[in-house]
C-alpha cells in the first residue's frame, strides 16, 4: 500500500488526504491545532465559489468542477455546506476582467448572464448602480460554509481511515518530525498554509485581511440576496448566513502578518472602507453595525498562482494559496493527487521558477502599499 504524509489540516491538506485515503493511499494527517481551527485561513465562516477568473481557463474549469465536489460532499453527510447564490459582478469597466471572465466562460460553456446595471434592483432589496458598467452574473456561483466544510471534510478523513497526529510538524529530511516522533512514508505533501514560509524557501507573502461581517434585516439573507464581487473596487461580500450578518469586505492586501502570534482584532480602518462601500451599494444600509469579525490571513505569491512543487523527491509543498483556494478544494485534490502519484506532472506555473508580479486571479486588482 502507497503512504503518505499530508501536513496541515487546513481545506488543502484535509480534502487531499481524504482523496488519498479513498483512492487506495495510507495518509498520516499532520496538525498543530484542530481541523477547521481560527487562525486557518480555512476556518472563515464562508468563502465565494465562483468560476471568472479573467482570461484565465484553467481556474475557470477547476472551479466549475470543484462546485459539484461541494455539492456531492454536502449529500454525503446531509448538510448545505454550498449554499448556490448566484454571484453578481459590478463591472465598472466596460472593456475589463468582467468581459474577459465572460469569454472565458463563453468558451467553456459555463452558464453567465450579462446584465444591465439597473437590473441589479432585481436581486437586492435595496441597490444603487452608481459606476456600473454592467453585470455579469453566474448564476451557479455561490457561498461555501467554509469552517463548517473544513471541519466536516478532516472528519470524513478519519472516517476514510487517515491518522490524525497532533503536532508541529518539522521537515527532517525526507522525513517529518512531530516531537521526538520521526514519520516516513513513501510521499510528503506539505500542505501548512501561512506558515510554510518558516520551513520553506518559498516566495510567499503573509497578510493580515480582515472580514466583517454587519447586521442587516432578516430580507438581506442568502439564498434570496446573492453574493457579489466589485472587482475595481476591491469589495466583495454576500448576504446574512446563519445569522452571521451580512459580508462586506475588502479583498485588498493588507500588512504583513504573522499567523501562530499576530494580533486577531480588525482595524478601524478596514471598518471604515467597508462601511462607505455598504453605504454606496446600497444606501438601505448606511449606518449598518458590524455584528460579526474575523481576521484571516492571505499567503501570497507575487503573481497569485500557487505553488505545487516537488522539492525534493518524495516531498512537495502545496501552497501560495494566494487567497482564492478553498473553492477549489474538492476539484484540486483530485488533480493534486494525481500529481503526487505520478500520474501527471504539475502544471508549469505551479512551479518555484521567478514569477513576475501581477494580480487578478482573486476578486481584487489591487494591491496595498
Ligand atoms: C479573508 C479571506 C477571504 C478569502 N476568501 C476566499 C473566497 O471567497 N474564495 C476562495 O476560494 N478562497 C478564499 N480565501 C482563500 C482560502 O481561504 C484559502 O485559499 C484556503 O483556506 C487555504 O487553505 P490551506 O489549507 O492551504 O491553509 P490553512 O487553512 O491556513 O491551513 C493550513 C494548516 O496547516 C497547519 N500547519 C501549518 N504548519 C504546520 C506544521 N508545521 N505542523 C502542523 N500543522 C501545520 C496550520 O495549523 C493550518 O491548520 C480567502 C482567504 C481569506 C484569508
Amino acid at each position: 500500500m502507497k503512504s503518505v504524509i499530508v501536513v496541515g489540516a487546513g481545506i488543502w491538506g484535509s480534502s487531499l488526504a481524504l482523496r488519498l485515503a479513498e483512492t487506495g493511499w495510507q495518509v498520516t494527517l499532520v496538525e498543530q491545532h484542530k481541523p477547521g481551527h481560527v487562525r486557518q485561513a480555512s476556518a472563515g465562516e464562508t468563502r465565494l465559489l465562483r468560476s471568472s477568473h479573467g482570461t484565465d481557463d484553467w481556474y475557470a474549469k477547476l472551479a466549475w468542477k470543484a462546485r459539484e465536489g461541494w455539492q456531492r460532499l454536502g449529500q454525503r453527510v446531509g448538510e448545505d455546506l454550498y449554499l448556490e447564490a448566484g454571484l453578481l459582478w459590478f463591472a465598472q469597466d466596460p472593456e475589463g476582467w468582467e468581459k474577459a471572465s465572460a469569454g472565458t466562460l463563453d468558451k467553456l460553456g459555463i452558464p453567465y448572464e450579462i446584465l444591465d446595471p439597473e437590473e441589479g434592483a432585481r436581486f437586492f432589496p435595496d441597490y444603487r448602480p452608481d459606476g456600473l458598467a454592467f453585470l455579469l452574473r453566474e448564476p451557479h456561483a455561490g457561498v461555501i460554509r467554509a469552517r463548517r466544510a473544513t471541519q466536516v471534510t478532516a472528519r470524513l478523513a478519519t472516517n476514510a481511515g487517515v491518522t490524525l497526529v497532533h503536532g508541529r510538524a518539522q521537515p527532517y529530511g525526507k522525513a517529518v518530525k512531530v516531537g521526538e516522533d520521526v514519520l516516513t512514508a513513501d510521499k510528503v505533501v506539505w500542505a501548512g498554509g501561512a506558515w510554510m514560509g518558516e520551513q520553506f524557501d518559498l516566495p510567499l507573502t503573509v497578510t493580515k485581511q480582515d472580514t466583517l461581517h454587519w447586521a442587516v434585516p432578516s430580507e438581506w439573507t442568502v439564498p434570496g440576496t446573492p453574493a457579489w464581487i466589485d472587482y475595481d473596487a476591491s469589495a466583495y461580500g454576500h448576504g446574512d448566513v446563519d445569522g452571521v450578518g451580512m459580508k462586506t469586505t475588502s479583498d485588498e492586501e493588507g500588512a504583513p502578518f504573522e499567523p501562530e502570534h499576530g494580533r486577531r482584532t480588525v482595524d478601524e480602518a478596514s471598518v471604515k472602507q467597508a462601511s462607505s462601500y455598504l453605504e454606496r451599494r446600497f444606501p438601505a444600509l448606511a449606518g449598518s453595525k458590524v455584528l460579526f469579525s474575523q481576521v484571516c490571513q492571505y499567503a501570497l505569491t507575487p503573481d497569485a498562482e500557487w505553488i505545487i512543487h516537488e522539492v525534493e523527491p518524495g516531498v512537495w509543498v502545496f501552497g501560495g494559496d494566494s487567497g482564492h483556494g478553498f473553492k477549489h478544494a474538492p476539484a484540486l485534490a483530485e488533480y493534486v493527487a494525481s500529481v503526487v502519484d505520478g500520474d501527471q506532472a504539475p502544471e508549469q506555473r505551479f512551479g518555484l521558477h521567478e514569477r513576475t508580479p501581477s494580480r487578478g486571479l482573486r476578486t481584487s486588482g489591487r494591491v496595498a502599499g
